[in-house]
């Protein structure tokens, strides 16, 4: 419907401008009846719909509508296909329809800093660029049905631990090219209705009134026109945020923020423009999501079931298989080992904790995906509640896993080691697991682990288990998903999209998380997962995108379309893909680029692209990538924007950041040239370096070397240590090393040369 937003505005009074910028209770904005603004509903995400009819909380406690439970982020990025992750936001845009929601708050595309985050199981991944990418599947399939999304915690929000106070200190470079570029392609490619504002500071300024994010960078530069929400409860200073770029603060704030928002305007300290322009936001999403109401929309609860299982098969990661002990025989025996078979842990807490529509019980599954010639038995192993062995749980899982084929074992992190609110202390899954895993292995060569947890867990046990799949927290169908690729109904086909550490202190964070106090300082920068693992050579236990399947593929022809581009265009890049095994499977093909000679420090490697591929066996597949300037680029802190330098960048295209099967050069040329500003103090190597200064340098040198003095006679003497010094030495080191030959006014002069137009 058309409608003049700004004449609805012209109509309020500043008493309603400022109400409009808070929530009417915990979940709904407000309506003002005589002007038809409608009261809408936004609730969590992401990875299913929470909504709370009776009492209202965000911590997950209270009770919500029976919806879809999909695996959540931390295994959908497993999937690494943007169009299954754009499926599942179709459904839950479906699902919000039908329930009457218009904003679905999620997803969150924080970076995996640490592996203790408590949260980690609501975000995508360790590489911003699978993880905006994923991110932007999911905002563009909810709101394909017409419903918004809220893109959270913007930003820097890596931790539970001080969550709404701490204040994360990070470098520019590392804010650019790890924590904002999660968001940055999300917003763009995207455009979320509304991004939520996260709880911490950032740099020294909370993250909901820091106008450095929410306005020069999120609406200036990336061009959000929707907007942003508050994390519940995570105002600080009503007037500055709203200044800021904070426009809706949620939940109600019981009329408090919105009076200061009034006072300020009348003391003269906001200007009504200002409030004009969030009340202008705030009322766009409304009505859009008023125009976009599907009248009596249902969905088909059944049919979202089955996407759950789909997307739970492709997100699951076979980790290890020796012997090809998977999949399992149907006509065999099969201990199944664990609580987890039969009280699966499938989703996380805390805010998006939400109520399934129906629940597989993955023993069910295994007993009638074993089918009737398969003989399954169960033993529970250890109790959920409670870390201590039980000697007699653990003889009942010995005496099952010795009279079977193979034992298969439930194993993972209980609800209550990981959840919104606060972190882990350590990597290990509780003590009575490690002892079930120990005996049951004296008694069974055959051991499967199924592992349930939300982030990476250690495995000294790694050695005893032949075969492990990780099934992260993979929703209400995980327990069929699981069936289906225990018995070879399903070919196993994620690849992590973390790193799994061999230990905690493998992690470039672990100096440095949680910080001390209320300030946490990022001095890793941007070596986060795999940019470190792989630039320190430090062996993981499992590295980024590395994931096993019952098929095998071979990559060969990788080619570039152009060996020379500048920045401002593009190479394509092509591989072929064939499956080399004997059943069908989906690859999942990484390319990966590295800057092989720089003067900036940057990582081994960083992921550029990625693509997931479905092959019948000896199917032979051509993937192409399309690489641009922001492949090779790096953030330009003095530019203040992304910059290439000039040179050689190798690209590498394989089966996991770790399994890089074929490397291609390219030469990319820069459009861009850094010039600095010649002082007494710039050094010889540098001005070398630059063609158009390299001919006066040269002079000058020849000068020198020529003038007599000491310097003369060491250049005879010693030419290659001369060389080197002078490389580092600065023009003002002429005067007094040439001892006259080289006076300080004639230095100035080639200064003031070298920085004149006409030089450049
Ligand atoms: C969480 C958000 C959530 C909100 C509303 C907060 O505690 O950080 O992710 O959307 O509550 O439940």
């Amino acid at each position: 419907m058309k409608r003049d937003i700004r004449q609805i505005i012209a109509q309020l009074t500043l008493e309603e401008k400022a109400g409009l910028c808070s929530g009417l209770n915990f979940w709904h904005t407000k309506a003002i009846e005589r002007l038809n603004i409608p009261s809408v509903m936004v609730t969590d995400g992401p990875h299913g719909l929470r909504k709370q009819s009776g009492s209202s909380d965000h911590l997950g406690l209270l009770d919500s509508v029976p919806a879809t439970c999909f695996p959540s982020a931390a295994g959908l990025a497993c999937s690494w296909d943007v169009e299954l992750v754009q499926e599942v936001g179709v459904a839950l845009g479906e699902e919000c329809q039908a329930e009457n929601v218009a904003v679905l708050l999620g997803p969150g595309a924080n970076i995996k800093r640490s592996p203790l985050c408590g949260r980690n199981f609501e975000y995508f991944s360790e590489d911003p660029y699978l993880s905006t990418e994923m991110a932007a599947a999911h905002i563009n399939g909810v709101q394909s049905q017409g419903v918004g999304t809220s893109l959270k915690h913007f930003a820097v929000n890596n931790q539970e631990h001080r969550r709404m106070t701490v204040d994360a200190i990070v470098d520019e470079r590392t804010l650019r090219e790890i924590y904002l570029a999660s968001f940055e392609g999300a917003v763009i490619k995207a455009q979320p209705w509304t991004v939520m504002s996260s709880y911490n500071q950032v740099n020294g300024a909370f993250a909901s009134e820091n106008s450095r994010l929410l306005t020069d960078i999120l609406k200036r530069e990336w061009g959000h026109e929707g907007f942003v929400v508050s994390d519940w409860g995570a105002v600080n200073e009503r007037v500055a945020g709203l200044a800021a770029g904070l426009e809706l603060e949620m939940p109600s704030s019981n009329g408090a923020g919105d009076r200061k928002i009034v006072d300020a305007v009348n003391a003269g300290q906001l200007s009504i423009e200002m409030l004009n322009d969030a009340v202008e936001r705030i009322l766009t999403v409304v009505f859009k999501a008023v125009d976009n109401k599907k009248e009596n929309a249902v969905y088909d609860a059944a049919a979202h079931h089955l996407l759950a299982k789909k997307v739970a098969a492709e997100s699951i990661v076979l980790l290890k298989n020796e012997q090809s002990l998977l999949p399992l025989q149907k006509n065999g025996a099969v201990a199944v080992i664990g609580a987890f078979a039969e009280t699966p842990r499938y989703q996380g807490g805390g805010s998006s904790h939400i109520k399934p529509t129906k629940l597989d019980s993955t023993l069910a599954e295994i007993i009638q995906t074993a089918g009737a010639s398969a003989q399954v038995t169960y033993a529970q192993g250890f109790r959920l509640e409670d870390d201590t062995a039980d000697d007699e749980l653990i003889r009942e899982a010995v005496t099952a896993a010795s009279q079977a084929d193979a034992a298969v074992l439930f194993l993972g992190l209980p609800d209550r080691f990981e959840s919104e609110g606060y972190d882990r202390q350590h990597l290990s899954i509780p003590g009575n697991q490690l002892a079930l895993i120990e005996a049951v292995a004296e008694v069974q060569p055959n051991i499967v682990v199924v592992l349930s947890n939300g982030s990476p867990i250690s495995m000294p046990w790694l050695g005893k288990a032949k075969a492990v799949l990780e099934g992260y927290l993979g929703g209400q169908a995980v327990g069929s998903a699981i069936a289906a690729l225990l018995f070879g109904d399903a070919n196993p086909s994620g690849k992590l999209a973390e790193t799994f550490p061999v230990k905690l202190s493998d992690n470039p964070s672990y100096l440095n998380f949680p910080g001390e106090g209320d300030r946490v300082e990022y001095r890793e920068g941007i070596f986060v997962g795999y940019r470190y693992y792989d630039t320190k050579e430090i062996e993981p236990l499992f590295p980024f995108g590395f994931g096993l399947s019952y098929t095998s593929f071979a990559y060969s022809n990788l080619s570039v379309d152009r060996t020379t581009l500048t920045d401002q265009e593009t190479v394509t890049v092509t591989v072929d893909v064939t499956n080399t095994g004997p059943i069908a499977g989906k690859e999942i093909v990484q390319l990966y680029v590295r800057d092989s000679v720089s003067a900036v420090i940057r990582p081994e490697k960083e992921l550029k692209g990625f693509s997931k591929i479905a092959l019948q066996p000896g199917e032979r597949k051509t993937v192409s990538f399309s690489l641009s300037k922001r492949a090779f680029a790096y953030y330009d802190v003095a530019l203040q924007d992304w910059h290439v330098e000039t040179g050689d960048f190798d690209i590498l295209v394989g089966a996991s950041s770790r399994d890089i099967v074929c490397t291609q050069t390219v030469h990319v040329q820069s459009t861009v040239t850094i010039r600095k500003q010649v002082t007494l103090n710039t050094t010889f190597g540098d001005l070398l370096q630059d063609p158009t200064r390299a001919g006066l340098a040269n002079q000058m040198l020849q000068q020198f070397s020529e003038g007599g003095g000491i310097m003369s006679s060491m250049m005879e003497d010693a030419p290659e240590m001369m060389t080197a010094m002078l490389n580092f030495m600065p023009l003002r080191a002429i005067a007094m090393f040439s001892q006259g030959a080289v006076p300080e006014e004639a230095i100035l002069a080639i200064v003031a040369q070298m920085n004149a137009a006409e030089s450049l």
